[in-house]
């Protein structure tokens, strides 16, 4: 194929794409500041003004970040959070809730739901911008990267392979995404009920006992007699990576 328009086709596909971020916001003056200084910022805002209307478009366009008022006409912020959480393709995608409640219980819900960060309005745009900034570097080196390494645990999502040093691991498709879940957040603790959200899907009715079982599987697959496991059990609380692992 010829392509004689250097303003289109390749050249412009190799521009880096910038990070999508999704804002459901009810209040048009904070959507117009919030699309402004997102888009000064480098990033292509999409806008949603209900919580129906967020969901259509995260459907529509995974986006890498989520701003998410608590109060949306609809459906909340909360149920929204919720069913993304629930959806395969925006399980991983970060969440921050924007919220007029400074109550400890409703943050506390909040990031029970599933929601990364919150912050409480009135915010300083500088705050917000911060947040989003610290949340991106946190989250996004290890979804972007099709390969990713845990001590000598790898996985490789294009070719959905998973290597222990130069073996071959052969997972059943609840321990590779246990496992993938688990890469992406290292060292991070998650309960049984957040491993069932994740992996298995919100709207699923799952026994937690069911999350034993398989992370019984992944260690049983991912470890030779002897050697040292990567998944810690923490007492009362849940599975994580061992950190002690990595190095
Ligand atoms: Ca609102």
């Amino acid at each position: 194929m010829t392509n004689l328009d250097p303003s289109s086709g390749s050249l412009r596909q190799s521009a880096p794409k910038k990070p999508v971020i999704l804002v459901a916001e009810d209040e048009a003056p904070l959507m117009t500041l919030l699309r402004y200084n997102l888009e000064k910022e480098g990033y292509r805002a999409l806008e949603a003004h209900d919580g129906d209307e967020a969901l259509m478009v995260a459907a529509e366009d995974t986006p890498d970040l989520v701003l998410l008022d608590w109060m949306l006409p609809k459906v909340s912020g909360i149920e929204v959070c919720r069913r993304l959480r629930g959806r395969a393709e925006t399980r991983n995608v970060p969440i921050i809730m924007l919220t007029a409640r400074g109550e400890e219980a409703d943050r506390v819900r909040g990031l029970d739901t599933g929601a990364d960060d919150y912050i409480t309005k009135p915010f300083s745009m500088t705050e917000l911008l911060a947040r989003i900034r610290a949340v991106m570097r946190r989250i996004r080196p290890a979804l972007a990267e099709d390969i990713v390494s845990f001590g000598e645990v790898t996985i490789d999502r294009s070719a959905h392979r998973v290597k222990r040093g130069d073996k071959d691991i052969h997972l059943g498709p609840t321990e590779y995404r246990l496992l993938d879940h688990f890469l992406q957040h290292p060292g991070r603790v998650f309960s049984r009920e957040q491993l069932l959200d994740a992996v298995w899907g919100s709207g699923v009715y799952v026994d937690a006992r069911t999350v034993d079982v398989h992370i019984g599987r992944l260690r049983k697959a991912l470890n030779e007699p002897g050697q040292l496991d990567p998944i810690r059990t923490v007492r009362s609380a849940g599975y994580a990576l061992d950190e002690s692992f990595k190095v």
